[in-house]
This record gives C-alpha cells, sequence and structure tokens, in this order.
C-alpha cells in the first residue's frame, strides 16, 4: 500500500471525465487500496480516482472520519440512481485546500456500483454520507465544490486559491 499525491486545484487532471472500469484487475484492486491509505494519511473523508491523477471511476468515503472501519466505501463506476430532498452545509476538498464552502445538495441518495470484489451493491445513504457520494461522483466527471457556488462567491474563492498557487511556486 501506498500514499499517492493528491492533485491540487488548478491541475487539469482534476477536471478530466474518469473512465469506466472495464474489470477489476489486480491493478485497480492496488489503486483502491491506496487511495483508502491516502484518504486516511490526508486525513479526509472521501476521496476520487482523478484526485489522485487517475482516470477511473473509482471513489472511497469514511463518513466515521477514521472511526469506524466498517463506515468505509470503496465504489467502482458509481452512479447516482436517485436523489430526495435538499440541504446546505459546509464542504471541504483534499484538491481545494483551506477552503470552505456551502454547498446545497440533495439529502438522500441511492448510488448503485460495484464493490472492489466485484459484487452489483446499491447503497442508500443520507446526510454525511450522501453529501461526500454526491462531491465524489462530481470528481469522476470533473465538477468541483466550487462550481456549485455562485458567480462572486466563486470569484473570491478562485482568487485565493491563485494566490496560494503563486505563494507555492514562489516558496519552491
Ligand atoms: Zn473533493
Amino acid at each position: 500500500m501506498a500514499v499517492r499525491p493528491i492533485l491540487i486545484y488548478p491541475d487539469p487532471g482534476l477536471r478530466r471525465k474518469a473512465k469506466q472500469v472495464q474489470g477489476i484487475t489486480e491493478e485497480v484492486f492496488a489503486l483502491v487500496r491506496d487511495m483508502l491509505e491516502t484518504m486516511r494519511a490526508a486525513p479526509g473523508i472521501g476521496l476520487a480516482a482523478p484526485q489522485v491523477g487517475v482516470g477511473l471511476r473509482v471513489i472511497v468515503a469514511d463518513p466515521s472520519s477514521g472511526e469506524d472501519p466498517k463506515a468505509v466505501l470503496a465504489l467502482i463506476n458509481p452512479v447516482i440512481l436517485s436523489t430526495e430532498g435538499s440541504s446546505v452545509a459546509e464542504e471541504g476538498c483534499l484538491s481545494l485546500p483551506e477552503v470552505s464552502e456551502e454547498v446545497e445538495r440533495a439529502e438522500r441518495v441511492t448510488v448503485q456500483a460495484e464493490s472492489p470484489d466485484g459484487r452489483k451493491v446499491e447503497v442508500e445513504a443520507e446526510g454525511l454520507l450522501a453529501r461526500i457520494l454526491q462531491h465524489e461522483v462530481d470528481h469522476l466527471d470533473g465538477t468541483l465544490l466550487i462550481d456549485h457556488l455562485n458567480g462572486v462567491k466563486r470569484e473570491l474563492v478562485e482568487q485565493k486559491l491563485r494566490k496560494r498557487q503563486r505563494e507555492a511556486v514562489e516558496a519552491s
């Protein structure tokens, strides 16, 4: 297992649409293991494969923040089948350091996917897990949480991110 580097906005890898996983090979298995370890190390509560530079439809989630091993989910080719209700809550992203913004999401979702051992699974989630799943599935389509902000708010956040990036370049 290995912790993989997480791409930071505006890395173009974050904007690419990820491809369907065709068969769960040893490589895909290793990706899932590394993503779980990378999420744990960050620490984070969700991670999508494009964030570690892999253009495949794989996500991991841990709404318990490392407290409950049974809460950890790894999903391959996840699809949101249905959504219900709406809720607004503050959200962050490992690829957008220091950004924390209120985002409106569905309150409940049903997600169909494959588990890493190749079983078809259907996950019914609400609250935090529903939010994580929507955020991570967004990543698979190159969508970031800033895309959910209104124009002015988004411009402010992008300015902050550009400033941070310039500082990082100057410091290296
Ligand atoms: Zn994210």
